[in-house]
């Protein structure tokens, strides 16, 4: 049985001809009423996908540690802005802010923004987030421009839509008797995405114009190079991307070269997520934790460490980069 989002799209094509592949996934995920974000919570063992900081409270704590370092190399202004993009559940934050609850002046100084289009998800933040004074925004725009500027972002650039390309033509989703399906079918796939590219252009910018810093986490890979990644995600479990629409994730692999391109701020890494957590303390952490657990929460702590970490978990797939604003007093973010 299709869903009624696939008939809306079939609809849509056979009215207005076949569509891109980002097209196709803007709707899946973000149709107001049928896209996949709009309507669930997507997140934990009974969802469709876990994310590293409901995998573990330590995930947080590391980023706590990253910001609250990088407002101090700012001179710890008196007033700045932290924002995170697409923040789930919430939990990065919350452990964020418990990190750093100890870090003089960070508490009176912060100013939380979240980047949210998801409904159900605005209010799961607002349960964890209670108390905190966050406020939810749409897009940049609606961030302050007045004061320093650190963001974060944790499998948010995967989430934007991207394009496919076969021997230099966009590949498009077309119908096929009663089936939706890629046109060309065959051929060396290669992808590029102007969202994310210019997401992170616009996040550089302002970091540039109100000083600050930037750092996104996500799967994929350093270079540039072929190949399809678009996936479709359900219950723990990889779907055909035509299955289920709007009741699967989709996503791609984020290209952390291209988002490179045409930044003119400091870059810095890509480097693995194991790498990154470990340079800022992630086993010393996970220690001191454990010294005042019990058996089930050492273990917890320590099965949490391991996957986010190990090569065959999220340690190496998924990577880390970081931008800071290119002034006199150029920063050195910690993990790089
Ligand atoms: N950072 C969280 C959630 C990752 S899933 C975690 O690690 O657990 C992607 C998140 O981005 C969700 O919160 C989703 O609703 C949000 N999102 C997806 N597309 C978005 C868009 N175009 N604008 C704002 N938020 C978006």
């Amino acid at each position: 049985m299709s869903s009624p989002l696939e008939e809306i799209i079939k609809e849509k094509i056979a009215s207005e001809g076949p569509m891109s592949v980002g097209a196709f996934m803007a709707l899946a995920l973000a149709h107001p009423e049928h896209g996949y974000y709009m309507k669930q919570d997507p997140f934990g063992r009974a969802g469709d996908f876990i994310t590293a900081p409901e995998v573990s409270q330590l995930f947080g704590e590391m980023i706590g540690v990253w910001v609250a370092d990088l407002w101090q190399q700012m001179g710890a202004p008196s007033r700045f802005v932290l924002l995170e993009c697409g923040p789930g559940r919430g939990s990065l934050m919350a452990d964020i802010l418990r990190a750093v609850q100890n870090v003089t002046g960070f508490h009176e100084a912060v100013d939380i923004y979240l980047l949210e289009i998801s409904p159900v998800l605005k209010a799961l933040q607002g349960e964890a987030l209670e108390g905190r004074g966050v406020k939810w925004c749409g897009c940049l725009e609606d961030v302050p421009g007045d004061v320093p500027l650190i963001v974060v972002g944790n499998e948010f650039l995967d989430a934007l839509a991207f394009q496919q390309f076969i021997e230099g033509r966009e590949r498009v989703v077309d119908v096929r008797g009663d089936a939706l399906v890629f046109v060309p079918e065959e051929g060396e796939v290669t992808e590029m995405s102007a969202e994310r590219a210019a997401f992170v252009k616009e996040v550089c910018a302002r970091i540039q114009a109100q000083q600050g810093g930037a750092l996104f986490i996500d799967y994929g890979h350093v270079k540039s190079g072929p190949g399809d990644t678009f996936q479709a995600v359900m219950g723990h479990e990889y779907v055909d991307v035509f299955s289920h629409i709007g009741d699967a994730d989709l996503t791609s692999h984020v290209d952390f070269e291209a988002l490179q391109s045409g930044v003119e701020i400091d870059v810095h890494g890509p480097v693995t997520q194991a790498a990154f957590l470990k340079a800022l303390g992630i086993d010393l952490r996970a220690g001191m934790l454990k010294r005042h657990a019990d058996a089930p929460q050492g273990d917890a702590l320590e099965k949490g460490l391991h996957r986010l970490c190990d090569s065959d978990q999220m340690g190496t797939l998924f990577k880390v980069i970081g931008f800071t604003h290119a002034h006199d007093t150029r920063l050195t973010p910690a993990g790089f």
